[in-house]
């Protein structure tokens, strides 16, 4: 950051990753111009050393940082923005602005509709896994100006359609794109603006770098005939049946032709890897670190002992022939559907605060489910929608819902999974999935001690 001593350097939407950039700045010698609409956290940022901003200080700004929660395009600009486009200011965010100014190894960013978050910490797990330790950062878990990079050091960066609004030179040598399906419409207006922006993270790429596409949806399938002729190498990846030289997925086990017919990776069994749609991330995170030029004898060990992430059908308990999953991260019904086509005997928990477009999609996937147990806003209405197809209660809270759930399938004698794969968002009963999920585990954890202690 020592290009911009003494310069000010406006800083827009101060959470954590906003904050972030103030210090760094100021330790950089810079002078950061603090806007946010929320008067403590403006404070915040004074108190690290930041000036408040006003709309007169944009057109002497240097440059403009913003974070990936502030409206950029849809369905209208922040007026900081428009001030920032109006005098000729760049903006960027804070991704463009680290990788310009810190030494990193390769990059490897991965953009998608859903899986972003398992598939880049499955990258850098694997990467630890062949004793190439790496950063992780963006969209999980540290802000990138949290992080320290030692030169040389693979950085994996989780970047959201938001993000990428924000970059302008930002070149990584592994593109990973895993799906596209409808999400943030709210912000980007349409399918084509969300598709345009994240198409971005190819758009610095060139001669040596790698774009994996994961070719299971249509709009993906396309992007990646597109591409083909385009100078950074594409890698196909796919579930289910090759239909060229793509490296591939069936019946757990990871495929790549280019090395021969003997599967490369075993996915069955490893519980953290569950489902069709994680095999489309490790399919993407085997892609890309052969994308690196790793050997995968090097890595391929480090699937089984992948943890995976917390609330993704996250196995939280055992107890006796039951099993206790957390995945308070499907937060609406296209990813609850994974979960209900991930397990058998499902004692299935849901509700919260109900998205809009109905709960249809579920349907297909109901005979997996031996009870539902519905909470929050929304329990009527899928009641409404389930019953007749499955034994509907309406349980009100998670707590009554889990402990009906733990006695019906204990009575049952099934192996069977409790599931709380919720459908909805959490906002009703919770402040996020994350305290949703947190409670899920609690709750799950004491019901198996003292069942345990009964018996
Ligand atoms: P993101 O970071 O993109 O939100 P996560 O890895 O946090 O994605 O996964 C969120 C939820 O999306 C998971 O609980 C799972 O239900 C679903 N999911 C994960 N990977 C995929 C995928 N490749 N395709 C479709 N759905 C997925």
């Amino acid at each position: 950051l020592a290009a911009w001593q003494g310069r000010p350097v406006g800083v827009i939407g101060l959470a954590r990753s906003g904050i972030a950039v103030v210090r760094a700045l100021v330790e950089a010698g810079a002078q950061p111009v603090a806007f946010d609409d929320r008067p403590s956290a403006l404070a915040t940022a004074v108190g690290l050393g930041a000036r408040q901003g006003a709309l007169a200080d944009i057109s002497s700004l240097s440059l403009l940082v913003a974070s990936p929660g502030i409206p950029f395009t849809h369905p209208a600009p922040h007026p900081v923005f428009e001030a920032a486009r109006a005098a000729g200011v760049e903006i960027v965010g804070d991704v463009e602005l680290f990788c310009r100014t810190h030494e990193t190894g390769p990059i490897i960013g991965v953009t998608g509709t859903n899986g972003k978050s398992t598939t880049s910490a499955l990258i850098h797990h694997l990467l630890e896994e062949a004793g190439l330790p790496s950063l992780l950062g963006g969209n999980i878990g540290k802000a990138v100006f949290e992080l320290s990079p030692a030169p040389g050091q693979p950085f994996v960066l989780e970047l959201s359609s938001f993000q990428l609004d924000l970059i302008s030179r930002f070149r990584p040598k592994v593109a990973v794109w895993l799906n596209l399906t409808p999400d943030h419409l709210d912000r980007h207006g349409s399918i084509e603006g969300y598709l345009a922006a994240k198409k971005r993270i190819f758009m610095n790429q060139g001669e040596g770098d790698i774009a994996v596409v994961a070719v299971d949806d249509a709009i993906s399938a396309k992007l990646a005939n597109d591409r083909a002729q385009s100078s950074p190498r594409l890698m196909r990846v796919r579930v289910g049946e090759p239909a060229g030289d793509e490296i591939f997925v069936q019946a757990g086990q990871i495929n790549d032709p280019t090395i021969g017919y003997e599967p490369v990776a075993d996915l069955a069994g490893i519980p953290s890897l569950r489902g069709t749609h994680n095999w489309q991330n490790a399919a993407a995170a085997y892609a890309a670190l052969r994308g690196l030029g790793l050997p995968p004898e090097r890595f391929v060990q480090g699937f089984a002992s992948f943890k995976g992430l917390p609330h993704r059908m996250e196995e939280v308990r055992r107890f006796r022939n039951l099993c206790l999953v957390n995945d308070s991260k499907a937060t609406n019904p296209d990813s609850a559907t994974r979960s209900l086509a991930a397990f058998e005997n499902i004692f299935w928990i849901a509700g919260g605060k109900a998205k809009p477009g109905g709960f249809a999609s579920l349907d297909p996937y109901l005979a997996n489910v031996r009870h539902g147990y519905f909470i929050g806003d929304a329990a009527a209405e899928m009641i409404a929608a389930f019953q007749g197809k499955i034994p509907t209660t309406s349980a009100g809270t998670l707590e009554r819902a889990l402990a009906a759930a733990f006695d019906d399938a204990r009575s049952s004698g099934l192996e069977a999974t409790i599931l709380l794969a919720p459908a909805c968002a959490s906002f009703d009963q919770f402040t996020s999935y994350e305290a949703r999920g947190e409670r899920f585990r609690e709750l799950a954890l004491d019901l198996g001690t003292r069942a345990e202690v009964r018996e």
